[in-house]
């Protein structure tokens, strides 16, 4: 099957009611047929599910369709993608081992980092992630991880996955995570370009419409064993009703990711041509430094979220954000909806000025998440922006 029929057509339920659309199995336990019986799924000499916290057939069914659309053998979910992420350090370091991790991440990431896993005796280095000789430099005997995010928020870095897979694969032991939250399976997939793990934020394109909070992990099965101990376990499991979301957010992925891009790359031309612009991140633009390494490594298509910086203050800024009347300013992405936010004043506030400098964050910085209304009426919008900075 292709890409869009396995989005379709993967993971789903057999019940005997016929159900075209995959049910939802709210349920927080299950029943067996005997004493015997109960015995037997609790020993694992039986197939059958126990409680939704170790298996649910909702979760189980959307874990199905995602590995099968990122080409791994095994997905688990998770309540997030930072409780996904998290798992990562908790399943396969211990103390005295070592993470190296790309600068350009999610910015909860450092601070579940250094703020609790640093506390268990693992080591952190961040590093420049698009500098692959910085990668090798950061290797020590403990390297037991590497950590990267490809394109990157928000300034749509872009990291040659298979060249970091190249230095990981040189030592022993270091697991491989790829978060391919921006780029989601429709245009990557990490796990063909050598990577051990892909992570997601279901929160953003795979659900798509901005409804529910979930993550996963997408791998080699003796990885996942391993993670699925942990989330059996220590219990932050995708819900049933989220799962069942995700399940029709992945059905009409490709179909959206296209349309996302096209608006996208549209945007950024036309941001690209603007007096007013100082410079745009987008790796879709040709005059991207990185422009082939991304259109080789997706296909061919570069995600929805840009930035722009403008000749402006960051007051200048927010009266460029207020202006606009269509777009939403949340700091949420990944939706259909267009988002706009000044990264400065809040996903990035809480960088030191220094760190703001390195990571690129600007007052005059905008990030947009671009969703799929017609291209018109967003251009319309920032035209309002513009014509508002004094
Ligand atoms: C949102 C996001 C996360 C965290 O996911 P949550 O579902 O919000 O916990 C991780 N990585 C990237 C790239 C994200 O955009």
């Amino acid at each position: 099957m292709k890409p869009e029929t396995k989005a379709l057509r993967v993971g789903k339920l057999p019940t005997d009611e016929k159900s075209h659309n995959t049910p939802i199995f709210l349920t927080s336990s299950f029943t067996f047929d005997s004493a015997e019986h109960a015995a037997a799924v609790f020993a694992g000499e039986e197939a059958g599910n126990v409680y939704s916290r170790f298996t649910n057939p909702t979760v189980r069914a959307f874990e199905e369709r995602l590995a099968a659309l990122e080409g791994g053998e095994r997905c688990v979910a998770f309540a997030s993608g930072m409780a996904a992420i998290t798992a990562l350090p908790i399943t396969f370091l211990s103390a005295g081992d070592h993470l190296v991790c790309a600068r350009q991440v999610f910015g909860s990431i450092p601070a579940v980092l250094n703020g609790f896993i640093a506390k268990f005796g693992i080591e952190i280095t961040f590093i420049d992630g698009t500098d692959i000789s910085a990668w090798e430099n950061a290797v020590q005997d403990n390297t037991k991880m590497f950590f990267l995010e490809t394109p990157s928020n928000p300034l749509g870095a872009v990291i040659d996955i298979r060249a970091v897979a190249d230095v990981a694969a040189k030592h022993d032991d270091i697991i491989f995570a790829v978060d391919n939250c921006f780029a989601s399976p429709a245009l990557q997939q990490p796990l063909s370009l050598g990577a051990d793990l892909v992570v997601h934020s279901a929160t953003k394109y795979i659900d798509g419409q901005g409804r529910c909070i979930g993550g996963a992990v997408v791998g080699r099965d003796e990885l996942m064993s391993e993670l699925f101990r942990y989330v059996r376990t220590a219990g932050a499991c995708m819900s049933p009703f989220n799962a069942w979301i995700f399940i029709s957010g992945l059905a009409t992925l490709h179909l959206r990711m296209r349309e996302h891009c096209s608006n996208a790359l549209r945007i950024a031309t036309w941001l690209n041509e603007h007096e007013q612009v100082k410079s745009v991140y987008y790796a879709g633009l040709p005059t991207h430094e990185q422009h082939q390494l991304a259109a080789a490594q997706t296909n061919n298509q570069f995600g929805a979220v840009l930035s722009f910086e403008l000749h402006a203050t960051a007051e200048q800024t927010r009266q460029f954000i207020n202006a606009t009347t269509l777009i939403s300013k949340t700091a949420n992405l990944g939706d259909a909806k267009s988002t706009i936010t000044q990264p400065f004043s809040t996903t990035h506030r809480r960088l030191s000025d220094e760190d703001k400098v390195l990571a690129g964050i600007t007052e005059g910085l905008i990030r947009l998440s671009v969703g799929l209304e017609h291209r018109q009426d967003l251009l319309d919008d920032l035209t309002q922006g513009f014509a508002a900075i004094k």
